[in-house]
């Protein structure tokens, strides 16, 4: 009897751990911002296996006729949890799902979502469904997993197959869904999504708040544009990509600082000065910022990539 219950212990230990796939993301607290809308903010942290990759700003817009999600994360596992905060508030199905660009921190959580929701729609700029396509997912997955060292376990590409248009409207229940895409912002794949009966956008990361995130993909002066559109719009909530939320006051930083490193960066070249010898200059002309996430790990490169920037725009 004893063996019997040993050997049924080890079955079960076994098949338990053969259907182990990464660890849950604990529950982050979903916030509501306005009346339909509510966002999950992420640690500000890089992907790590601390925050299992979790590092973004889901968001969920509750409408009449489903749900649709913004951006629901980084991994499998971030798209569960955020799929079990929108559980918490209602038990409508998601319907539609809208990706902000091509990072897979902000929407490889698809894959949970298509698990739960087979008929969802999902919705990206076109040039994100393109790179994504051509390899960028895959890269991304990959990149997901060396960062958590493995927490994003089990999870797959879901990419979006429903191309948006810049200016399209897109209605679900009694809601308008407006798209304002860009060609080179942040990258060349954002897409800004204003939630119009609540007088809120989701800037994707065209707007970082308290995090400076990479530059490798973006265009300096693409990406003041479209934050300098995004305030221009004036509403009342704004969703950054990374940070928390607010009104038009968590924007207008993060045009500020693209706008005084380019112009700072631009002056110093002028004068003649290689990226290594003006970065003290542009470190202290961006004073205010050097307490936000990341400004330390990628100041260097981005006076390097708005350099770059700023050369080629002399042959404009
Ligand atoms: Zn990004």
């Amino acid at each position: 009897m004893k063996q019997l219950q040993t050997i049924i212990t080890i079955f079960l230990v076994t098949t338990s751990l053969a259907a182990w796939g990464a660890d849950p993301v604990p529950d982050y607290p979903a916030e509501k911002l306005s009346e339909h809308v509510w966002v999950i903010h992420g640690p500000t942290e890089l992907p790590n296996p601390g925050n299992k990759g979790f590092m973004n700003n889901p968001a969920f817009v509750i409408t009449g006729a489903g749900v649709a999600v913004i951006d629901p994360g980084s991994t499998l596992e971030t798209g569960r949890m955020v799929l079990r905060q929108i559980r918490r508030v209602t038990q409508q199905p998601v319907t539609h799902v809208f990706a902000s660009h091509i990072h897979g921190d902000h929407w490889l959580g698809n894959q949970a979502i298509r698990e739960d929701y087979p008929a969802a729609r999902f919705y990206a700029h076109p040039a994100m469904i393109e790179q994504a396509n051509a390899g960028e997912a895959e890269s991304w997955v990959k990149i997901m997993d060396q960062l958590t060292e493995g927490a994003s376990k089990g999870t797959e590409a879901v990419i979006p197959d429903q191309p948006l248009t810049d200016g399209q409207e897109i209605k679900v229940g009694d809601l308008t869904f407006r798209v304002y895409l860009t060609d080179w912002a942040h990258t060349r794949t954002d897409a800004m999504i204003e939630v119009v009966e609540d007088s809120l956008l989701a800037t994707g990361d065209n707007v970082l708040y308290q995090r400076i995130g990479r530059m490798d993909d973006g265009s300096f002066r693409g990406n003041l544009a479209a934050c300098e559109q995004a305030h221009g719009l004036q509403l009342q909530h704004y969703i950054p990509g990374h940070g928390p939320s607010g009104g038009p006051e968590v924007i207008k930083p993060f045009c500020n600082y693209l706008q005084v490193l380019y112009e700072k960066v631009a002056e110093l070249y002028e004068q003649g000065l290689s990226d290594f010898e003006m970065k003290d200059t542009v470190v202290e002309s961006l004073s205010a910022f050097q307490d936000w996430s990341g400004f330390k790990d990628e100041i260097g490169k981005h006076i390097s990539l708005a350099l770059l920037e700023v050369e080629q725009a002399e042959f404009e």
